[in-house]
């Protein structure tokens, strides 16, 4: 079975390296699955979780939104944030959550305010979905 190399990189540094035979993630123009030999492409990420996919097993890592760029045997994704499963402090995201929650009930749908509690509130509810 061919496989694609993938890493997952922040600006606090590396999240994973490693072999998998399929990977998807969730761009902002939909869903990739993306295979090895697949063509070389850039995309925008939304804050999603990205799917690795390596002999029936599934790995799932959160991201708050970046880029993917794949190339036939390598996919790269550099995001803001990026955290695996173990590493997710669940309190943490519930807090943020609940915070993010009052923020979007005291603020208008067109304030910079409102647009952060938004994707603050996305996150957190990604990295609660994904530690479950
Ligand atoms: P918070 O308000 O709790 O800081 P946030 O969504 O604003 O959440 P980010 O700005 O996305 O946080 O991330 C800042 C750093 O903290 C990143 O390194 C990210 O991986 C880490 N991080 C954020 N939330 C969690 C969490 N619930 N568990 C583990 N690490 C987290």
């Amino acid at each position: 079975m061919k496989t694609l190399n993938v890493s997952v990189v922040t600006p606090d540094g590396p999240v994973l390296d490693g072999t998998y035979e399929m990977v998807s993630v969730r761009a902002e123009s939909g869903e990739l699955g993306i295979l090895p030999g697949h063509i070389p492409l850039v995309a925008p990420l939304t804050i999603s979780a990205v799917r690795l996919k390596n002999e029936g097993q599934t790995e799932h890592i959160a991201v708050s939104g970046g880029f993917v760029e794949v190339r036939p045997e390598q996919v790269t994704i550099l995001a803001q944030a990026a955290e695996q499963p173990s590493e997710i402090d669940v309190d943490r995201a519930k807090q943020a959550k609940e915070r993010a929650e009052q923020r979007l009930n005291q603020t208008k749908s067109e304030d910079i305010d409102h647009k952060r509690a938004e994707l603050a509130l996305q996150r957190a509810i990604n990295r609660i979905d994904i530690s479950e």
